[in-house]
């Protein structure tokens, strides 16, 4: 029989096929008091089961993780895949552009040349048939950050460096990322349009830091482009694939998808969307995929061009639907047997997540942790942050690491997109830690739980706001600042077209109240989609002051329209509050 972790004295008894007061008897007889109910650790359950006769197997919880990634493939099932590139470079090097460059002229070269859209990764078809798979999240943070949760995802690292501007600090992190990450490096010497522009200084200045391009007798393909006027994209293309034709890129396409995810966000009206980059395997519509804590069942695939798709196979990115909460940039994912199996793992993950976070802690607020600065100099401020968008939350992620000193740090408990959740306030709780919503809300769950464990939610609209907060906590004092206060949320009921006026929601309130003249904001699946003011607020046919919960009303905001059945409209005043202390 097998034992886990821990294991209730019923379920004990129930796979030893003995009735659970002999148990509870031979406990007894040891001196201790149990309960059918209660959890003994797996050394006891182990004594007892051997002593009943029993040959014990102890698996732990964490087996659940297992087989999770496939097997290894066999040889003689392997096909060549495309190369997964992902642009790096010094900043304003021209990394966006090139991206931009790249897929412009691929997306013109198909006929159908329509809707593209950002999904985080897009594939191009060169003249030769071959396929480039891109990484569109440029950034050096973002490379690592899934390299640091284990995911390989680049097979080749396009090294941008401007040939008026040469190597810079960014271009050695991002030669220096490669390295780590044991990625071939191919250079584009971008800009050459510009009057300025140096190549030949490019090529000298990589030297010293041990790359040695081709035209100097080294192995590192470089190629002068010029991202602005396209020129010379075609033979950047064409090092690529030479160069992915040296590494050998194979998988095997007929199998359970899995991958990485390479984008996440919570989006309006569509849910969590998470753009998976799919390693080895074909991933469908209907397939059961877990990726991190979250899984679901594939409801639909988009690809790189808007388009809706039944499967996507190895090198290809498309955006998934399905998923019940945003997975993370940087998780691996996998398409498991089935539901079951899914809840076991993603139940599993969540529990560990808390677990690692259970560390003794004073729950949080900012200004019990600026109070504990000063009193007993505490040497961290723990921080949950939840974002719209993975671009913000990695901006403010960066911002904060280079805040504080070598007193005081933010400690980043979590950082993740998508509205607040329940999780998130308990992994806050556990550590003691605020929860920063950077223009996302916590959903009713959360902030119930937020209220009853005494955990502070601060939402933010402005990055620089937020540092700013967290700045002037870290030195002590918060001063006076631009503060708002919540007056109430109105649920969307109905929306309504009226002519000359345009759109009227009608709503009913749902908590507090709604006023005329403040400030409110859109809020749709928890993520901020508008902030303004109201044009109209109406009860019946009346323009009133004010609405109180449980009371409908009819809401217009100034200068929009977009607003849906089911969005709530938070209403809010700002205030200059002097921070006491
Ligand atoms: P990133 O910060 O590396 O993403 O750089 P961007 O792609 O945002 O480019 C920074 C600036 O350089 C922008 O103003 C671009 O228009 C400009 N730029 C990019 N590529 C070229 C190029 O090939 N030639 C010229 N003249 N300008 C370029
Ligand atoms: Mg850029």
């Amino acid at each position: 029989m097998t034992i886990p972790d821990v294991i209730t004295i019923q379920e004990l008894a129930n796979r030893m096929a003995e009735r659970g007061v002999e148990i509870i008897k031979y406990l007894m007889k040891d001196g201790a008091m149990h309960k059918i109910t209660d959890v003994i650790d797996s050394d006891t359950a182990q004594l007892i089961a051997e002593e009943f006769g029993h040959t014990v197997r102890r698996v732990s919880e964490a087996d659940v993780e297992e087989g999770f990634i496939g097997e290894k493939d066999n040889e003689e099932d392997l096909v060549p895949r495309a190369p997964v590139v992902t642009i790096m470079g010094h900043v304003d090097h021209g990394k966006t552009s090139l991206l931009d460059a790249v897929r412009a002229a691929n997306v013109v070269s198909q006929e159908a040349g329509g809707i593209t859209q950002h999904i985080g990764a897009y594939q191009v078809t060169i003249p030769s048939g071959q396929k480039i798979t891109f990484i569109d999240t440029p950034g050096h943070a973002a490379f690592t950050a899934m390299r640091a949760r284990g995911a390989k995802v680049t097979d080749i690292v396009i090294l941008v460096v401007a040939a008026d501007d040469g190597v810079k600090p960014q271009t050695i992190e991002a030669i220096n990322h490669a390295k780590a990450a044991e990625v071939p490096i191919i250079i584009a010497i971008n800009k050459i349009d510009k009057p300025g522009a140096d190549p030949q200084r490019v090529r000298t200045e990589l030297l010293s830091h041990e790359i040695v391009v081709e035209s100097m007798g080294g192995d590192t393909l470089e190629i002068e482009v010029s991202a602005l006027k396209r020129t010379n994209l075609d033979a950047l293309l064409e090092a690529v694939v030479l160069q992915a034709e040296v590494l050998e890129l194979k998988a095997n396409p007929d199998r359970p998808a899995d991958g990485v995810v390479v984008e996440a966000k919570l989006e309006r009206g569509r849910g969590p969307v998470g753009t998976a980059l799919v390693q080895r395997g074909t991933l469908r519509l209907g397939d059961i995929i877990v990726a991190g804590s979250a899984w679901g069942r594939v409801r639909a695939l988009i690809n790189d061009v808007g388009e809706h798709t039944k499967e996507a196979g190895p090198s290809v990115p498309v955006e998934v639907l399905g998923f019940d909460t945003a997975p993370e940039a940087g998780d691996q994912f996998a398409v498991v047997e089935n539901e079951a199996r899914a809840r076991e793992i993603t139940e599993y993950r969540e529990r560990e997540r808390r677990k690692t976070l259970a560390v003794a802690g004073q729950r949080g607020s900012l200004e019990q942790m600026m109070n504990q600065l000063k009193e007993d100099g505490i040497k961290e401020f723990p921080l949950v942050i939840k974002g719209d968008v993975q671009g913000s939350v990695e901006a403010i992620n960066a911002a904060l690491s280079q805040l504080g000193d070598d007193e005081v740090r933010a400690r980043l408990v979590h950082v993740g997109v998508g509205g607040i959740t329940e999780s998130d306030i308990s992994l806050a709780s556990t550590s003691g830690a605020v929860v920063l919503g950077f223009n996302v809300r916590a959903n009713a769950q959360a902030r119930a739980a937020a209220e009853r464990d005494g955990v502070e939610v601060r939402y933010y609209a402005v990055i620089y706001d937020l540092v700013d907060d967290m700045r002037q906590a870290m030195s002590g004092l918060l001063s006076p600042t631009r503060r708002e206060t919540f007056l109430g949320n109105a649920e969307i009921l109905e929306v309504f077209n009226i002519s000359k006026v345009g759109k009227v929601a009608g709503c009913r309130v749902t908590e507090g109240k709604v006023e005329r003249g403040a400030h409110v904001r859109l809020i749709r699946d928890n993520v901020v989609i508008h902030e303004g003011e109201l044009s109209t607020l109406k009860r019946f046919k009346d323009e009133v002051k004010e609405v109180v919960a449980g009371q409908e009303c009819g809401m217009a905001f100034e200068g929009y329209q977009d607003m849906r059945e089911g969005d709530v409209i938070e209403c809010f005043q700002v205030e200059h509050v002097q921070r006491t202390l």
